[in-house]
This record gives structure tokens, sequence and C-alpha cells, in this order.
């Protein structure tokens, strides 16, 4: 079993950076190399700004080769959450931005040709109980006659199995619109167009100290300085003590995939008829798909802990147990790779884009970065090009996690709640 993400191992690396020269001055200086940071190069550069991303490790390295390649329309939280928190009008302006930043990955790959088997093939959303149908029902109603959104389609118990091939959901709900795609091959496009439109990357350049020179700012990497009019921080959940007003701001909450030995087509197609992108209800959600070659992903919040060889070692035992009580037809399929990295979970749940101190930020994509990363990366880009912000989110109020200071002490305590709530709402909801 390979412990590195399998995107990663299956997607050709979009060239070495390691020893590219730091330049000494640009207009943009960003510091991480995902999807935030590439889409956002991409887009200055073309825009004819010079623009520097910097990553301590290689272009890919976060969460953005990590994640299950999901590019899915809604919220981090529930639609009616929003509405509760927001209003029906601000909830309803959220709710859309998901929806276009999807179009942004769909209008990227066509434009950049980059060949990353995207694919619109929808979102299953899956009940465990009959209390969740019904709120899969609400959602529904509540979500109808949005823009030009297409209806949401909710299965009961009678319907669940044409979509999945188990009979351990209660039913579920489609949205037509959520999309899969080779995360990998992504990443490596859009790092390859930024580089083609006049971006330079650097990899193995940690950003150690940033500090203000009057108008400018002093990026201070271990291969040596770059002065910058503008900062990007694009750092997501590996966001640490170079930042520490971003690191109050979100917690880095590990998450964990196994994937298997490539699937017969029938049995494949038996287990996701339609190849859909799953997820289920609980908070501790597991998620999962079938990969472009019939493998089966599958991943979750196994153990509230940070990812380390061990660590996901560990939590593939979990998932292994898991996948298998879902498809007791692959219990005796071999895993092929095993992974795990970092999510950017903020405080509410909700994408936080802005400026502290002269720098820019755009984080907290709370297990929705795929599309929303490269949307604001892209966003966040044209507002440094002079142009007027489009994002809704700029207004949501960024607060700090409390006791939140540095490593996330507090994980096992979260954990331990999440999975108490998942047992009451099993108990109250009614498993059959
Ligand atoms: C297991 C897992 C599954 C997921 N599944 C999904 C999914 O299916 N759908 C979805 O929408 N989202 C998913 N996500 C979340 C999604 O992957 C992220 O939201 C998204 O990739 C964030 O991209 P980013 O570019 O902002 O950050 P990242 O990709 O995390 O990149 C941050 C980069 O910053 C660099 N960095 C940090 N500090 C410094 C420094 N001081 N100097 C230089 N560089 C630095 C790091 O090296 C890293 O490369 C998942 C995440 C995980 C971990």
């Amino acid at each position: 079993m390979k412990l590195v993400s399998y995107w990663q191992d299956t997607a050709t690396p979009p060239g070495d950076f390691r020893h590219t020269p730091v330049p000494e001055e640009v207009d943009v200086a960003v510091i991480g190399a995902g999807l935030t940071g590439l889409s956002a190069a991409l887009e200055l550069a073309r825009g004819g700004a010079r623009v520097a991303v910097l990553d301590s490790q290689h272009v890919g390295w976060g969460a953005s080769n990590r994640n299950a390649g999901m590019a899915t329309t809604g919220l981090a939280i529930g639609f009616g959450q929003a509405i509760s928190r927001y209003g029906r009008q601000q909830a309803v302006e959220y709710y859309l931005e998901y929806d276009k930043a999807i179009s942004t990955v769909e209008t990227l790959v066509r434009e950049h040709s980059i060949d990353c088997d995207f694919s619109r093939c929808g979102k299953l959303s899956l009940a465990l109980t009959p209390r969740d149908v019904a709120g899969m029902r609400r959602t529904q109603r509540a979500v109808a006659g949005i823009g030009d959104l297409p209806d949401l389609q909710v299965l009961g118990p009678n319907d669940i199995r044409k979509e999945i091939g188990s009979d351990f959901y209660h039913g579920g709900m489609v949205d037509p619109l959520g999309a899969g795609l080779h995360v990998g091959k992504f990443v490596s496009g859009l790092a390859s167009a930024a580089v083609a439109a006049g971006a330079t990357i650097c990899e193995n350049a940690p950003v150690v100290s940033l500090e203000r020179d009057g108008k400018r700012h002093v990026v201070q990497t271990s291969r040596g300085p770059v002065l910058a009019a503008d900062v990007l921080v694009a750092t997501s959940g590996y966001t640490s003590s170079l930042t520490p007003w971003l690191q109050r701001r979100v917690i880095p909450v590990g998450s964990f995939i196994i994937c298997t030995e490539p699937l017969d087509a029938d049995l494949a197609a038996e287990l996701l008829p339609h190849d859909r992108v799953a997820s289920d209800a609980k908070m501790l959600t597991y998620y999962f798909r079938r990969t472009p070659d019939n493998r089966m992903l599958f991943g979750g919040r196994a153990r509230f802990a940070l990812s380390s060889p061990d660590s996901d070692l560990r939590s593939a035992q979990i998932l292994r147990k898991a996948m298998t009580e879902i498809f007791p037809q692959l219990s005796d399929t071999r895993i092929d790779y095993t992974w795990g990295g970092l999510v950017d979970i903020s405080r509410d749940q909700m994408v936080h884009v802005g400026e502290r101190d002269g720098v820019h930020y755009s984080l907290g994509y709370s297990g929705h970065g795929v599309q929303m990363a490269t949307h604001s990366g892209q966003q966040v880009a044209r507002k440094l090009l002079g142009a007027r912000s489009d994002l809704p989110f700029e207004n949501v109020e960024f607060r700090a996690v409390p006791g939140h200071f540095g490593p996330p002490w507090f994980l096992p305590v979260i954990g331990a709640g999440a999975h108490a709530v998942d047992k009451w709402n099993l108990l109250r909801g009614g498993k059959p």
C-alpha cells in the first residue's frame, strides 16, 4: 500500500521548480502553491502582473492534491442553517457562489485544455435515517426556484438502490450540478498554465517572515527575500505562526482517504451506477467516488488527529472497516493507497476572504475548497488587478477560535463531541 495521494501518484508534475531563483521584486507574492495560489497566479499573470508563487514544499503538496476531487454545490453548512444565520437573500447569494465556483473550474479546464477527467456527474448526498430524508426534502423545497438551478431530486428507501449498490442508506438526494475531476491533473494543469502566462513558481521556498518596508512587503524565504507590492496568503489548513492572526482563525483538521485497486467494470457500475460523487449526512461524514480508472476512493474524518504516516495507516484501518460495512462487495478488495491531509475549518465554516495589515488572504473553505479555492483565488487576483470583487464573502466576520493559538490541542474533544452528535442523530432519527 502506498502512503501517497493517488492523485499525486497518477499525475505528471508540472515541472521542477525547486531551484527556480526567487525573484528580487514582484507585484504580487503568493504564499502557497495549491488551488488558491495557482488560480490567483494564473489570473494575475494573465492580467500582466509580475507574480511569484512560493511554497515550502512543491506544487499541490497541501490539501489540493490530497482531496477527493469532488466539486459540489452547497455551502459547508446546511442551506437552512445559512438562511437562519444570514437571511434568505444573503444565503441564496452564498449558495449560488458555489455554483459559480464549479463553473470557474469547468471554464479553466476548457480554456487551458486541462486533461483532468472533469465531469458533471452529479452529487449524491446519502441519508442514514428517515429524519435525514425529511431534512433533504426541506432543502429541496428551499433551493427550488433559486436562479436557473435545476431541481434537486430526493430519493426514499424504495429508490435509493438506483443510485448505490448498498443497503446501508435510507435515502438520498441528487444534485445534477456536482462534478468530479482528477484533481492532481487539474493542479498540474493550472500550474503549467500559470507558468505559461508568465508566473514564477518557487518550490522548496518556505516563507519565514513577512515585514513591511514602506508601501512594500519584504517576503523573506529560506532562499532569499522577495519585495512585493501585494501579498496573498493561500496556506489553507497549513497556515502557521507566519500569520498568527489567520492561524487563530483556522482549525487544521485531518481528513483521510483510502483508494482500492482498480475494480472490475461491472462491480464499479454496481456500486455507483451513475458514477456520482457521494457523501453521507453524518457530522463525521464519509465521502466516496469512483476514480477515472474505476478504483473506489473512500474518505472521512476517521480520527480527529493530524495527518502523519502512522495516523494515515491507523485511519486506513478504520476507513476500510467503514467502506466494507457500506459495500460488503469490497471485503476482499486490495487497498492500494492511503493518505491524509489537513482541512481548514473556520469557526463558522464559511470561506473568509479579505485583507489584514495590507496582506490579502483567502481560506476557511471547510472541506469545500476544490471549487471554491479555485474560484476565490481567481476573484482575489481580479481585485488585486484593480477590478471590483464579486465575491459575496468579504463581509462575513472572521472570528478567532477561542483557545486556539498554535497546534489544535482541542481536536480530540471536538472529535468526541461530533461522534456523540452522530450517535444521537441516528437514535432520534429512527435509524431503520
Ligand atoms: C483528505 C481531504 C479531502 C478533501 N476533499 C475535498 C473534496 O472532495 N472537495 C472539496 O471541495 N474540498 C475537499 N477538501 C478541501 C480542499 O482540498 C482544500 O480546501 C483546498 O485544496 C485548499 O486549497 P489551497 O490552495 O487553499 O491550500 P493547500 O492546497 O492546502 O495549499 C497550501 C500550501 O501552502 C503551503 N505553505 C504553508 N505555509 C507556507 C509558508 N510559510 N511558506 C510557503 N508555503 C507555505 C503548503 O506547503 C501548501 O502547499 C479536502 C481536503 C482534504 C485534506
